[in-house]
């Protein structure tokens, strides 16, 4: 199975993963924040949208979703019943969603909103995980509506995910996570040389994505919570209970929306 994985750019820094199926020539669309990207992009591809993927219900991921089913009557919308859409195939944790004989497992990732899905692709053995707004590379998602808690068993869960897996956030934040990481472990070597690449492609256009498991864990400090480093990073600019990776994780989320 031949299946393309290309980021429609969208508002500021959103990333509309598009799946295509380079022998029928259709496309399945996860998370359209906005209609008019995905339609310029789909004519002048000369693809059909055969379906839409949402992750969670924030409007920069599902803004779109209305005009695009209006727009390709036949599209086959899975989301998850919170996630404020009207959807076809309605999911949770542990559901299969198809992709042209290829399967997407549904994970709960839930934390930077509740109901925060994930879809793991596989595709001839290897795993693509379009993880939304939970994790970013180098850092992960505000919490919302979710709880801290959540996201980080969302965080193990993903972290678990083999070596050569890739991540598809859906927003370019990479170079300002990597310097938020380097504040807290500035001798971390993978991390420098991230950030370095991360800014070269940035001032390109060019996306810093996706990205290996193996890499976030070498350069997500969020990945990295029972590392002694992170441990004396934080310890070093807040009061800690204790070193418990909960304790981390959640001082690291703190640090950053103040970074
Ligand atoms: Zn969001």
């Amino acid at each position: 199975m031949t299946i393309r994985i290309h980021p429609i750019k969208a508002f500021n820094d959103n990333y509309i993963w598009t799946l295509i199926n380079k022998n029928n020539k259709q496309a399945i669309i996860i998370d359209p924040g906005q209609a008019a990207p995905v339609i310029e992009y789909l004519e002048a591809e000369g693809l059909e949208m055969i379906a839409i993927w949402t992750t969670h219900h924030h409007h920069d991921h599902i803004g779109g979703v209305a005009e695009l089913q209006e727009h390709f009557p036949m599209t086959h919308l899975v989301a998850h019943s919170e996630h404020n859409v009207d959807e076809d195939q309605t999911i949770k944790d542990g559901s299969i969603v198809n992709a042209w004989g290829c399967s997407a497992q549904v994970w709960d990732v839930s934390g930077h909103t509740a109901s925060h899905m994930a879809y793991i692709l596989d595709i001839d053995g290897h795993k693509h995980c379009f993880c939304g707004d939970t994790l970013f590379s180098g850092g992960c998602g505000r919490v919302f509506t979710g709880t801290i808690e959540q996201l980080y068993a969302s965080f193990e869960r993903l972290s678990n995910l083999s070596d050569e897996a890739l991540f598809y956030p859906a927003h370019e934040y990479t170079a300002s996570n990597l310097r938020f990481g380097l504040s807290i472990e500035p001798g971390n070597v993978a991390m420098q040389q991230a950030l370095i690449q991360a800014e070269e492609k940035t001032n390109q256009g060019i996306p810093t994505l996706p990205v290996t498991v193996a890499h976030e864990r070498e350069v997500n400090v969020f990945l990295r919570a029972d590392e002694p480093s992170v441990i004396a990073g934080v310890a070093s600019k807040m009061k800690l209970d204790d070193e418990k990776p909960l304790t981390i994780f959640a001082a690291l989320r703190e640090l950053k929306n103040n970074f």
